[in-house]
């Protein structure tokens, strides 16, 4: 979950297990899996937004559960 003051991020807490994510100066400075998905009209749960964020921890054990194995490429250049 992230919290915002002034449109300016504040803190980021994984939602699986609370650890608090480092913060500075509004920039998350630790690898983080942010999930969110807008569901639809064709899901039970038309027009809800959910968002979540993952410490690089959680993620890991996440994906490890996966039957495949999530596709992965090399990034360039960073923004
Ligand atoms: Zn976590």
């Amino acid at each position: 979950m992230r919290e915002y003051k002034n449109e300016k991020l504040q803190t980021v807490i994984c939602n699986k297990c609370g650890k608090v994510l480092t913060v500075e100066n509004g920039i998350l400075k630790e690898g983080c899996f942010r999930g969110k998905q807008t569901f639809d009209y064709f899901s039970d749960k038309d027009g809800e937004i959910h968002a979540f964020d993952l410490c690089e921890s959680c993620y890991d054990d996440f994906v490890k559960s996966f039957q495949i194995p999530v596709s992965q490429k090399e990034e360039t250049e960073f923004l």
